[in-house]
């Protein structure tokens, strides 16, 4: 549970640390730092997890192609941070198992994907993996096309609800007394020296994007979180490469897999997952460099539909899947550390950096899985731990304290069962929960980001929104004007981002 948004004019004017960005490395900063006992300030232009962290492909891994592209220190590391994140938060991080189809004469076989997955686990240190002979392969999973195939590995990873997770950093680093806003974008971050000409604090210009209030605060330490949007307040040479990936979102009816797969691409070999989240059937992503406008939500664009259709309709070709069968896409940017070299976007590293200029401190890249690592390496740079601390922290299993409550009735958060509420009075429950506990501004945040209905709904909840409209209003203390405003703001971010663009589709 979060507290109630406060106002801009209720901040304190001084505060020992203010993070900017509310996606997963920003909540993992403000945690870490205010289980210090600084006094922290969060702030997120948009909504929580509106950036990259909520579009992920909901993974809590070390990432076996990492380990394929002899990233072995970033697997290493991931996979200890999903074992402290399984143990932690059961429901909201599931460990899964995935299967890894081999094909006879292709590289990797069985036995290299063994001796892979043996370091995989070891890293890990559990014992998960198994290899599963064709004929049992198929009982699994009758629908997929078993052509060359000699069996398939299976391995562990972990699931997640992406979004909720952030929230869930947020709420723990409240409960460690931090304030977090969202709505409130920082437009420039100014170096004060102390008289002894050092950096003293900085000087920050915060809007307030729902009543264009402006305010200055102070901070001893800035961390520049803002992810993809890193280079706009970082004050040095532009390092980011902006790499998107989508994903489409299906009926399990329609794709049925009970288990996470990893497949290659016919064409290009790269790694797709096709995955079972909430009741539904994910498939991504891609990973092409990101040329659409930097300030608005990214979305899948025909060629990244038309390419993961191709790998449904090859591994699944008795599922007849279509266009039509495409309730919703989402895509993401990923904010990758630039190598400067002539490299395919999969080629690129996806470890993090921290770096600094006057004023402020600015981490981005890396992954989900990482960000309690990111949030050490932000504290060190800091100075507010030393080394040794550092190494302390750095192998401690443990990062949550508090308990987070949960609408009575709805259960537990699980990722492996259905999102979508049976009754109108378990959605209600929910709405209602969201909306008076996480604060919820605009209808997309309730939509998008605390529960899932606008991704799995083919027409993106808006009929449901209709059904529960007087209620709705009543909760949000919203007049009709406020409620047609709403919608329409709904309408055109589901349309324009999230529905899958059909025009000039081939086939069906
Ligand atoms: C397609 C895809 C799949 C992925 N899959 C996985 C996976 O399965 N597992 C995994 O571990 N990782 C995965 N990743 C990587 C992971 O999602 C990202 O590394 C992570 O979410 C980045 O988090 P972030 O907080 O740095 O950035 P973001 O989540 O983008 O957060 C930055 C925030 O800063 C805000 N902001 C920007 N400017 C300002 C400002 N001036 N003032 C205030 N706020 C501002 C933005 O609105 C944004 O919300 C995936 C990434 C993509 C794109």
């Amino acid at each position: 549970m979060l507290p109630k948004r406060t106002k801009l004019k209720n901040l304190p004017h001084h505060v020992d640390m203010l993070a900017i960005g509310g996606g997963i490395t920003g909540a993992g900063v403000a945690l870490l730092a205010a289980q210090q006992g600084l006094r922290v300030l969060l702030v997120e232009q948009k909504d929580y997890a509106w950036g990259t962290s909520s579009r992920s492909s909901k993974m809590v891994h070390g990432g076996l192609r990492y380990l394929a592209q002899g990233a072995v220190g970033l697997t290493r590391e991931s996979l200890r941070e999903r074992e402290i994140l399984i143990n932690e938060l059961p429901g909201l991080v599931q460990r899964h198992s995935y299967l890894f189809p081999v094909y006879k004469k292709q590289f990797p076989g069985r036995w290299a994907m063994g001796a892979a997955l043996t370091l995989y686990d070891w890293f890990a240190g559990v014992r998960d993996h198994q290899w599963l002979p064709l004929k049992k392969l198929q009982q699994q999973l009758p629908f997929m096309a078993v052509h060359k195939m000699n069996g398939a590995m299976r391995y562990t990873d972990a699931a997640t609800d992406d979004s909720r997770l952030v929230l869930r950093v947020l709420q723990e680093a409240c409960a460690e007394g931090a304030t977090v806003m969202n709505y409130v974008q920082a437009r420039r971050i100014e170096a004060r020296k102390s008289t002894d000409g050092n950096i003293g604090h900085s000087e920050v210009t915060l809007v307030d994007a729902l009543s264009q209030e402006e305010r200055v605060i102070t901070a001893n330490h800035v961390v520049n979180a803002t992810g993809t949007w890193a280079d706009e307040l970082s004050a040095t040479a532009p390092k980011i490469r902006p790499l998107r990936g989508s994903h489409l979102i299906f009926a399990a009816h329609k794709l049925p897999v009970n288990y996470a797969l990893s497949l290659l691409h016919p064409v290009d070999k790269r790694l797709i997952f096709v995955f079972p989240w909430y009741g539904h059937t994910v498939v991504g992503t891609t990973d092409l460099d990101h040329t659409q406008p930097k300030f608005e939500e990214a979305y899948a664009e025909q060629e990244e539909i038309d390419y993961l259709l191709q790998l449904i309709k090859t591994r699944f070709p008795h599922c007849n899947i279509g266009y039509t069968d495409i309730i919703s896409s989402q895509a993401g940017v990923r904010p990758i550390i630039r190598s400067g070299k002539d490299i395919k976007p999969s080629e690129e590293d996806r470890g993090h950096l921290v770096w600094q200029a006057p004023g402020r401190i600015t981490v981005s890249g890396g992954k989900l899985t990482t960000f309690r690592i990111m949030g050490l390496d932000v504290l060190l740079a800091a100075g507010l731990i030393n080394k040794h601390e550092y190494k302390k922290q750095y192998r401690r299993k443990t990062l949550f304290s508090h308990a987070v409550a949960w609408p009575a009735g709805l259960g537990h958060l699980d990722v492996a069962q259905p999102i979508t509420p049976a009754d109108a009075a378990t959605l209600q429950a929910w709405w209602h929960w969201a909306i008076h506990k996480e604060q919820v501004v605009h209808l997309d945040d309730l939509m998008l980001r605390r529960t899932h209905i606008g991704n799995v709904t083919a027409d993106g909840g808006l009929a449901l929104l209709t059904t529960h409209q007087h209620w709705l209003t009543e909760q949000l203390s919203w007049n009709s004007a406020q409620w047609e405003s709403e919608i329409e703001r709904y309408k055109n971010i589901w349309q324009t981002y999230y529905q899958p663009k059909l025009n000039n589709c081939v086939g069906g």
